[in-house]
């Protein structure tokens, strides 16, 4: 047995009913074989068992009172799982999946985003079992609030910043906020994806999903092609998803399809995002009332049929394992020839190896999606630095810092003899400096 294979059995062993969290252990740890027979003192250094254990996993209960005067509890985590090169940082999720195994699988993945971003961030995530849909805006607040009682204790500027995703967006980074500054009397960074009158960064908003579309662009760049004319599809309406369709709309596609957890649209015209926009982030409403507004579109109940609508290009941004193997062979068949993953972890294994074996340019989330913690770090820059950057300066650090990843994939994978194998090289790339950082600093 290899040393991968023996940590990988080890870490199933030791943390059963945890499929995400093996899902992506398995997905990292067999990419970096290569490095691992490169590099032997890292076995002796026991760096990879200590790379895929948290250096803390922090659980606690969280209280509140709903609109009907009755308690509910809900589960919080925030999972520290590595310092190596700066202090954590990732997104809390607010859903009612959410559990200890995503939790963990998110913040793996999210030690090599950071690290590919080039910026000095390490790796972790939180969240809640709590759903904030349906609640009304005082039952967010008092459950923000509680939450922030007890991770106030865990977090601070320089020791770990969290920030949003799924169902944590401005209305709930501001409640944490808030509550944070009460109780510590800071205003400090803690917390990124604040408001622009509170410390916030311009493009944060942003940032994944336009962070998306430039990574692809540069991808097609490379190939003497660009986003003018392509048929696009896109899964979610959520942060990610609506400003990836911005992006490539304003880049020439045209994006025909999108959904929310319930179905999705199909408008071959070309989705009128404002519509989308309006439904989404001003109404909170459902996606399927867009075909009740728009003329000449479609609504289809369920999500998964998304991937049969014929794409060059399909940008995953909802949730994890959303593409399938039927739904990746039915994308190949149907002629798409790049997908880039703006969820985490949305194609599954399998899903990969199809787009893999078909030739289709595939860019995984831990680089494809790096823009949102990215133009975080940049928020931090700016927090610490006490200043504001313009639309346009930070724009530009993204822009930039997107095109170095796709490069950096593109290079580590060609130099360990995988070339156009973006996985690999996403991992190796990413994983490189955190092995050099946690050897540097000895068993710890
Ligand atoms: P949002 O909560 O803003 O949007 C999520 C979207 O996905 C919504 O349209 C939601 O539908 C849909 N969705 C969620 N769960 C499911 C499901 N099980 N099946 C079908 N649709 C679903 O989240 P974000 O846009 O912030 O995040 C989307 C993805 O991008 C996540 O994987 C997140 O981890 C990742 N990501 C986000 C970053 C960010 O900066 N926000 C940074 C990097 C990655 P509905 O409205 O019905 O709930």
């Amino acid at each position: 047995m290899t040393y991968v294979e023996r940590v990988l059995e080890k870490l199933k062993t030791e943390n059963p009913g945890e499929p995400e969290f093996h899902q992506a252990a398995t997905e990292i740890l067999t990419t970096l074989a290569p490095v691992i027979e490169r590099h032997p003192e890292y076995e002796k250094a026991g760096l990879l068992e200590r790379f895929v254990e948290p250096e803390r996993v922090i659980m606690f209960r969280v209280p509140w009172v709903d609109d009907k005067g009755e308690v509910q509890v809900n589960k919080g985590y925030r999972v520290e799982f590595n310092s190596a090169i700066g202090p954590y940082k990732g997104g809390l999720r607010f859903h009612p999946s959410v559990n200890l195994s995503i939790i963990k699988f998110l913040g793996l993945e999210q030690i090599l985003k950071n690290s590919l971003t080039g910026l000095p961030i390490g790796g972790g995530k939180g969240g809640a079992n709590f759903d904030p849909k349906g609640k009304s805006d005082g039952e967010i607040m008092r459950f923000c609030q509680s939450f922030m009682t007890e991770l106030q204790r865990h977090i601070g500027a320089d020791t770990d910043v969290p920030a949003g995703d799924i169902g944590v967006g401005g209305r709930e980074i501001g409640y944490l906020f808030g509550e944070y500054k009460r109780i510590r009397d800071e205003h400090v960074g803690v917390l990124t994806g604040r408001g622009l009158s509170y410390g916030g960064s311009l493009v944060r908003t942003e940032a994944t999903g336009y962070g998306l579309v430039y990574i692809t662009e540069e991808a097609l760049k490379v190939r003497g092609d660009s986003f003018k004319g392509k048929t696009v599809v896109i899964s979610g309406s959520g942060n990610v998803a609506i400003y990836a369709c911005q992006k490539v709309q304003q880049l020439g596609g045209k994006v025909v399809a999108m959904y929310d957890s319930n179905g999705y649209i199909y408008d071959g015209n070309g989705i009128n995002l404002d519509v989308v926009r309006d439904l989404k982030e001003v109404k909170r409403a459902r996606i399927k009332e867009y075909a009740d507004i728009v003329k000449g579109a479609t609504y289809t109940e369920g999500c998964s049929r998304i991937w049969t609508i014929p794409c060059d290009i399909a940008l995953p941004c909802a949730t994890q394992n959303e593409i399938d193997k039927t739904s990746a062979e039915t994308l190949v068949k149907n002629g798409v020839k790049y997908v880039a993953e703006g969820a985490n972890m949305p194609s599954t294994l399998d899903a990969i190896d199809v787009f893999q074996k078909a030739g289709v340019v595939f860019l995984p989330a831990k680089a494809a999606n790096a823009g949102g913690v990215a133009t975080s770090a940049l928020e931090m820059a700016q927090s610490s630095g006490r200043m504001f950057w313009s639309f346009e300066e930070v724009d530009s650090k993204l822009k930039g810092i997107m095109v170095n990843i796709y490069h950096a994939m593109e290079n580590s994978a060609k130099e360990y003899g995988y070339e156009g194998n973006y996985v690999m090289g996403a991992n190796i790339a990413g994983f490189m400096k955190v092995a050099d950082a946690m050897m540097a600093q000895g068993v710890v």
